[in-house]
């Protein structure tokens, strides 16, 4: 999020559905601050032997349905601010697809990029024993977010285990598979963006098979779910990264994309496809678009140019609240706190699998967010005919609703 108040516009939205749901002031004013908040400036020995010091943070917004749940960004701008909007975010998120967690989010001020292995673990272990006081398998369970990564997972789970003196698998999620990761973690939320793209479409009438589709980013999500639209039989006719995009209206040979990619890094200059660029991209006409790189890419100024009849949220945020107010009436928006679900549905299944030492198959994780996307997509879409309010309205009262109820259930202590 580039908002200096980040914060401040989740709180803006949460403020307005409590207004509209008659929210009591004892639930809201919870909701609008962060429980817990830690800054920890701590020392790591980098390879030329000099000492920097690294800020990080862990935030808690809300636990009140659970432990708090959420990633862990390594990135050269992050902020408390930002980590405290992407906490909130998360305690929604897991509240939407009704889960039994609460939100967090941590950060370090860093760039991995710029970093060697040997010292992003260095910094990775001592930002949890920094951290340690907050974490813990039945409080806050962290998981990978942008600049971090199932390897960053281990040596959180190996130091909080080292700081116990006995294994914790289930101290935080989205670690290989060999130790305690789930099968399905990796592709989840990108599964999950196609399972809310399919449930739209057969909403609307239109279904997936030969649907055109646009596809910004090609990370962990947007690879996914472009390729797993593909083969629902759905035309990808436009895909990009970050330096640039190609376009080809008869459909993309997804699968030779993703090759093309593994091959240079890049998905401009592929055969058959014509290049276009990022913002041209966004505007396509197109059944369905799925922004799944970052922030902020549909605002004020190009919305009106969107063509598309669906947008799915792949990414966190890729839609300021005024574009929203122009789409309005014009597109279906499935918003993030449920399109981008599946990584945190399945980081749900990786902590009860690790409690209970029994790993499931990749198909029973699949069925499984199968089962919890339908159910979270239609409460969300019965909300939305209900109170006659935009998809993205309808998932927060579903979600400030149901934490608002658990709040009242659990009274205040003492
Ligand atoms: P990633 O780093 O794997 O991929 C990001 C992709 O976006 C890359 O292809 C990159 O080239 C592209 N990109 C970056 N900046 C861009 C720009 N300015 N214009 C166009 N493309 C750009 O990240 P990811 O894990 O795929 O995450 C993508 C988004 O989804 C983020 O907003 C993230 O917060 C969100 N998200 C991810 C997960 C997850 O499980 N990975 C879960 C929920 C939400």
């Amino acid at each position: 999020m580039t908002e200096t108040n980040a914060f401040q516009m989740v709180v803006s939205r949460i403020d307005a559905i409590c207004d509209r749901l008659n929210i009591k002031d004892a639930y809201r004013l919870r909701l609008e601050k962060c429980e817990r908040e830690l800054t920890v400036n701590f020392p790591v020995r980098m390879d030329d032997g000099t000492v920097k010091v690294f800020t990080g943070f862990r935030v808690h917004h809300n636990d009140s349905r659970g432990p708090a749940k959420g990633g862990i960004r390594y990135h050269p701008d992050v902020t408390l601010d930002e980590t405290r909007a992407l906490a909130a975010l998360m305690t929604l998120k897991a509240a939407v697809v009704n889960i039994p967690f609460g939100g967090a989010k941590g950060a370090v001020v860093c760039n991995p990029e710029l970093m060697s292995q040997a010292e992003l673990e260095r910094m990775t272990r001592r930002y949890t024993s920094e951290i340690s006081i907050l974490i813990g398998p039945d409080r806050d369970i962290p998981a990978p977010d942008v600049g971090t990564n199932p390897q960053v997972m281990a040596w959180i789970m190996d130091t909080y285990s080292m700081i116990k003196g006995h294994t914790v698998l289930a101290v935080v999620t989205g670690k290989p598979v060999g130790i305690g990761g789930s099968k399905g973690r990796l592709g989840a939320t990108g599964r999950g963006c196609m399972l809310n793209a399919r449930l739209v479409a057969q909403h609307l009438g239109i279904g997936l098979e030969g649907a055109t589709v646009a596809v910004q980013g090609f990370g962990n999500v947007g690879s996914v779910v472009a390729r797993l639209l593909a083969r629902e039989g759905s035309k990808v006719v436009a895909i990009s990264d970050v330096k640039g995009g190609i376009y080809n209206e008869k459909g993309l040979d997804v699968e030779a994309v993703f090759h093309y990619n593994q091959q240079t890094g890049l998905v401009v200059d592929f055969k058959d496809a014509e290049n276009i660029t990022n913002t041209e991209l966004l505007a396509l006409p197109c059944d369905i678009l799925v922004p799944a790189a970052i922030e902020d890419q549909i605002v004020k100024a190009n919305a009106a140019d969107v063509k598309a009849r669906i947008i799915v949220e792949g990414a966190n945020a890729p839609i300021t609240p005024e574009a929203d107010r122009i789409l309005n009436n014009r597109v279906f928006v499935v918003p993030d706190v449920l399109a981008n679900a599946g990584g945190v549905i399945v980081s749900y299944f990786e902590w009860v699998q690790d409690a209970q030492a029994f790993f499931w198959s990749e198909d029973e994780v699949n069925h499984q967010l199968q089962v919890v996307m339908e159910n979270a997509f239609s409460e969300v879409l019965e909300m939305s005919q209900h109170q006659k309010v935009d998809m993205r309205n309808a998932a927060y009262m579903l979600a400030i609703k149901r934490i608002a109820d658990d709040m009242e259930a659990r009274g205040i202590f003492p």
